[in-house]
């Protein structure tokens, strides 16, 4: 089960090229950045495939590509990695508004979650969940990140159980394929993260 949620996830995020193929129309509908030709959706651009596996939609989200590191005080977006006790790593896509060519990774402590106390990582984020946090500190070359306020948090988080998209809600979120329920901590425009250009 495992395998199987984050062989889903990963497609989320993933660098595109003009012309890979994404999927069909009979899975998805083709979202912006995306054509169709013989029933299969391509992408059109050079930028990251947002797979939206609850609203069944395709995109992609162009992006001028930049190779810096980000500044503190920036906002990143990012993929969780790995998650253990105390904190999570996360691989950043984004800066601002524009994307990062190769991989940077970012540190989320808990401490820097949320104003109140957090107990466990694993009731923030799970591996897969992209995440949208601002850059606290860059001491050592880590990039340390927060997701101490409301605009800041998951944005796309998935079901540990079956890799499906989670809906939020107030306290838990829940997964409308398999019935899951399980925490995190959304930014509050969660599922409407529009990658920008
Ligand atoms: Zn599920």
């Amino acid at each position: 089960m495992a395998m199987s949620s984050s062989k889903q996830s990963r497609k989320s995020g993933q660098i595109v090229v003009p012309g890979d193929k994404l999927g069909v129309i009979e899975e998805f509908e083709p979202g912006p950045g995306t054509y169709v030709e013989e029933n299969a959706i391509y992408s059109m651009a050079t930028g990251r495939a947002l797979m939206d596996l609850l609203n069944k939609k395709v995109s992609v989200y162009p992006g001028t590509q930049i190779s810096g590191f980000p500044e503190v005080g920036s906002i990143v977006v990012g993929q969780v990695s790995e998650v253990q006790n105390k904190q999570a790593i996360v691989r950043i896509f984004q800066v601002g508004n524009r994307i990062v060519s190769g991989f940077i990774s970012g540190l989320l402590h808990i401490s820097d979650v949320s104003p109140r106390y957090v107990e466990n990582m694993y009731d923030v984020c799970k591996a897969g969940d992209i995440i949208r946090a601002k850059v606290i500190s860059d001491k050592n070359r880590v990039f340390h990140l927060s997701t101490n306020d409301k605009d800041l948090g998951a944005v796309y988080a998935f079901c540990s159980r079956c890799g499906h998209l989670l809906s939020s809600g107030r306290i838990r979120m829940r997964c409308t394929e398999c019935g899951n329920t399980e925490q995190r901590k959304t930014a509050q425009h969660y599922g409407k993260e529009e990658f920008e250009e």
